[in-house]
């Protein structure tokens, strides 16, 4: 066979992916028909394609790639460390630099008792452990039989079979046997799509009372966690009412179980704050972290523990750990990326610059007539689209098909939206600038048009 390269005629790479690659999330029969798109290379906020064409990525690869494409101190940090120490495990006391490092500066970053990472490659495994974790604390804490995780409808978490069990996208997470036994779900605080006309600050108590109403149901004695997003992000970017967070961690407090803040899209700037759960004064015992914490350019995800969990579980050996924990070229890189995070203030540019600029331009779309609400935190935003603004209407027959078609034009006009359902979202790199800003929204409003 020949190599396989960029330079190959597009048909032919398309043939051979249809012959041998399983993709992710796809329905293959469709992406046979409608072909599928090589990405040969990209930079800043631009992706390049095998027919030559620019793509302004609106989501940062999957919500991840924070600092941009094409960072060569990221690829540099790579190569040092591969020369250096390529693998070494963290099991059977033995260390290395990169994890010591990495876990430090992710202490040193991460608010209050948050001062303890176990590594893992992704957010799923990480959320893996947290159901592993927390179960664990618990039966050092006496207490075993506090089993019961509570999660929420649409929410997304990983696609492992723990951590798709505590995913709750009904379509979804529902193949494959799910969920494992113990985890329980509550509604998700989305108000513009079954709020009712209760208003945004009642329904946010309401959805989160749901929390207590699930804990005396199953008895205070057996929950031992509630894991959410600060803002849910593949559930279609649903930005929780003002009233939400805090009733929650008034419900967390009194019952005494775990709070999991997943800052998986949330956390390394996403939101404006270095973690999500800063803007909404949550205060986790466990964070779940990946994605912009190497933004993309290694797999690394971990849990972030309060010094509390930390002592509890070291009481006893936590059978719990994989092959590339704390993997020290993932770590190096991810380190390097905090520091390009850091030192180009990307952070606080996003809080007071670009966020501001794309919340004006995005919630602009809201004129359209498909939009019946433009809702945006940070660098995530979504769009709902509806048939009829003033009743909230979803689009009757095969929902989610507007949204299809919605981001097949935004792709078709060089721009990658996602949709979840009739939602449009996007996440784009954070070091975006007004300019591109500018076409991206242009395009969405073009795609929009199209979609009609
Ligand atoms: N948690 C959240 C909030 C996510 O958005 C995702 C992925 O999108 C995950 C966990 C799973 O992460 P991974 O795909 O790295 O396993």
């Amino acid at each position: 066979m020949n190599k396989i390269t960029n330079h190959m005629p597009t048909a032919e790479l398309q043939r051979l992916d249809a012959a041998h690659h399983l993709h992710p999330f796809t329905d293959h029969g469709a992406l046979r028909e409608k072909g599928v798109r090589v990405i040969t290379g990209a930079e800043g906020v631009w992706l390049k394609d095998s027919e030559g064409h620019r793509i302004l990525d609106g989501m940062a690869g999957l919500w991840c790639v924070n600092v941009g494409y094409g960072r060569d101190e990221l690829a540099e940090a790579a190569y040092r460390q591969m020369k250096e120490l390529p693998y070494y495990n963290t099991f059977f006391q033995t260390t290395h630099v990169p994890a010591i490092a990495l876990s430090a500066k992710i202490a040193e970053l991460a608010p209050g008792h948050l001062n303890h990472v176990f590594f893992a490659s992704s957010g799923s495994e990480a959320n893996d452990t947290n159901i592993r974790l927390v179960r664990h604390y618990w039966a050092q804490k006496g207490q075993p039989e506090r089993q019961v995780i509570v999660a929420r409808k649409n929410g997304y978490h990983g696609s492992s079979m723990g951590s798709a069990s505590l995913g709750g996208m009904a379509a979804m997470h529902s193949q494959g046997g799910l969920p494992i036994p113990g985890i329980h779900h509550i509604d998700q605080p989305y108000w513009w799509g079954e709020g009712g006309e209760m208003s945004p600050e009642e329904f946010g108590i309401a959805r989160a009372r749901q929390l207590e109403e699930a804990i005396q149901r199953i008895g205070p004695d057996k929950v031992g966690a509630f894991i959410a997003e600060p803002v849910q992000g593949a559930g279609g970017v649903i930005v929780p009412p003002e009233s939400y967070w805090p009733e929650i961690r008034r419900i967390v407090k009194e019952y005494g179980i775990l709070l999991i803040a997943d800052e998986v899209i949330c956390g390394f700037g996403r939101t404006g704050e270095w973690f999500g759960s800063q803007g909404y004064g949550i205060e986790p015992d466990i964070m779940t972290i990946a994605k912009g914490l190497s933004s993309g350019y290694q797999p690394i995800g971990g849990s972030i523990v309060s010094d509390e969990v930390a002592e509890t579980i070291a009481k006893d050996e936590f059978f719990h750990g994989y092959t590339y924990s704390g993997h020290p070229v993932a770590c190096a890189v991810a380190l390097e990326n905090l520091r390009i995070l850091e030192e180009e203030k990307i952070v606080e540019r996003v809080r007071e610059t670009t966020a501001p600029y794309l919340k004006k331009k995005w919630e602009s779309l809201a004129d359209h007539p498909l939009v019946g609400e433009a809702t945006i935190r940070g660098m995530m935003a979504s769009i709902a689209l509806t048939p009829d603004k003033a009743s909230r209407a979803k689009f009757a027959s095969d929902p989610g098909t507007v949204g299809l078609i919605c981001r097949e034009r935004s792709f078709a006009n060089d721009l990658v939206m996602r949709h979840v359902g009739d939602r449009m979202v996007i996440s784009p790199p954070l070091v975006i600038s007004q300019a591109e800003i500018d076409t991206l929204i242009e395009r969405a409003r073009i795609a929009l048009d199209e979609a009609m």
